[in-house]
């Protein structure tokens, strides 16, 4: 029998997407994709008190903004609670699951017995039911919790899609809370009834859900439900070889949008960190499907590596159309203080952007070089000094002289400067150089005659004249 492939993504809504979220988001997205399957986004909000409505909104636009649609969801465990209770209640009447009123100072006494004694501290299984076993007298007063009866022999094997071969003795884990006193299930349940429910046949998720699985294995054959295949992907370490986290730099997708990135670029570095498809290092969204099999997942964990982000990031702004990149552009310029007229945004920053995109890594990097454009510069007195020299004042002045005067294109522009060059005998850059840093506050721009062109001649005129320039 060939089941369909399912896959899923299930993020807590407690924050931003993580990254770690987002690549195990990615990867079933990919596998689902590459087999023709499909892919669900189930939204796991039952830790009420840390879940946000907020925090919904930004993982869907993260999703979206990834390019990761989903053919189910946004399905949400608050609205399946009826579900659960029956799915408990199925579980109590086959004698898989049962209340515990044990409460958490009796809990915590029977551990410190058991740590002292140095035994492991698992739940010393007081209200779980047995043949001839008297439970005890149930208290007045106690919201009980209701607890899976794991099984106490045997043990928990599954091929994992990463990681290979993982047993578990069930000696090691004990009868774990699946319900809470309110009446909210845990994750481990909740998760089993939905994936179950969801058919979802391929399970990828980090692997600090790794303990998790041999209890969710045994409440599906609880259940006498088909198990999904579990692949566990390792953690993403910082460049300090440390867990990545918050205190460490940004974790979250929103936060590499609004730091210049392209969702290509997340979406390639992402896949790229942790699994291989032999040496290619920069594929499209359509090769990670064609070639995602789920084979050649890493088993150690990646190390996040921002200069190879920006480098892929590089590699897209340069494969970019110039009229995509100027909205995200002005959408950082206006972060600068720098805000643009739409008309200007549609006709003129494409044009901006065409010119310097192949020496920026993000859009920020591409939004500070377009402010020159739009804003004023202030170049650095020491450049003035060293460009901006006597010798070259009366040919700066000729050259404002026959710029004032020429059609206002690349090919008259250039025509201007060789006059000059020709009618003072200086060197191109000797007079390429004191004008950039005067028009566009820096020495280092692309060709003088592109960069003229795209500026407001009467700036040019005024800039090349010292107006509004302190230290001239
Ligand atoms: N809500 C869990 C998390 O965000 C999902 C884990 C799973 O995929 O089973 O870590």
């Amino acid at each position: 029998m060939t089941t369909k492939i399912r896959t899923r993504i299930a993020p807590s809504p407690t924050g931003f997407l993580h990254l770690g979220t987002a690549r195990t988001a990615l990867y079933s997205w990919a596998y689902a994709r590459h087999f023709g399957g499909e892919f669900v986004l189930r939204i796991e909000d039952t830790d009420v008190a840390r879940s946000t409505q907020n925090s919904v909104d930004q993982i869907l636009a993260s999703m979206q903004w990834l390019g990761l649609d989903y053919d189910e969801g946004p399905i949400y465990q608050m609205q399946r609670l009826s579900r659960y209770k029956e799915v408990l209640d199925l579980l109590i009447a086959k004698g898989k699951a049962y209340y515990c009123y044990s409460t958490p100072e009796e809990l915590e006494a029977t551990r410190e017995a058991k740590r002292a004694r140095g035994e492991k501290t698992l739940y010393d299984g007081r209200w779980r039911p047995a043949p001839g076993k008297t439970l005890p007298h149930v208290p007045d007063g106690v919201q009980p919790v209701v607890r899976f009866c794991n099984p106490v022999d045997g043990e928990v094997s599954w091929d994992d899609l990463v990681k290979g071969p993982i047993t578990i003795n069930n000696r090691e884990i004990d009868d774990l809370i699946i319900v809470r006193a309110d009446g909210i299930p845990t994750y481990n349940f909740a998760v089993v009834v939905d994936d179950w429910d969801m058919q979802i046949s391929h399970v990828f998720r980090g692997d600090e859900h790794i303990n998790n699985t041999p209890w969710q294995i045994n409440i599906f054959k609880a259940l006498g439900a088909p198990l999904p295949l579990f692949g566990h992907c390792p953690v993403i370490l910082g460049d300090d070889g440390q867990k990545l986290s918050k205190r460490r730099g940004a974790v979250s997708v929103t936060a590499y949008e609004e730091g210049g990135y392209l969702p290509e670029a997340m979406l390639n570095y992402l896949a790229r960190l942790g699994w291989s498809h032999g040496d290619d290092e920069l594929f499209s969204q359509e090769q990670l499907v064609a070639w995602f099999d789920g084979s050649h997942l890493n088993k150690s964990p990646a190390q996040w590596d921002p200069a190879k982000l920006l480098w892929v990031n590089a590699h897209y702004i340069k494969q970019a159309d110039s009229n995509r990149l100027a909205p995200l552009v002005a959408t950082q310029l206006t972060r600068l203080g720098v805000k643009l007229e739409p008309a200007v945004v549609e006709s003129h920053l494409p044009k901006v952007c065409g010119l310097l995109k192949d020496r920026c890594d993000t859009t920020i990097a591409l939004a500070h070089w377009a402010a020159k454009f739009y804003a004023d510069v202030t170049p650095e007195a020491s450049e003035l000094q060293q460009h901006v020299t006597d010798a070259v004042r009366p040919s700066i002045a000729l050259l404002a002289e026959k710029l004032a005067a020429c059609p206002w294109d690349r090919a008259s522009i250039a025509a201007a400067i060789k006059e000059v060059l020709a009618a003072s005998g200086l060197k191109m850059p000797q007079l390429a150089m004191p004008v950039r840093v005067l028009v566009m506050g820096t020495a280092q721009t692309p060709s003088l005659d592109a960069v003229l062109e795209l500026c407001d001649r009467e700036k040019v005129i005024l800039r090349l004249k010292g107006v509004g320039l302190v230290g001239l």
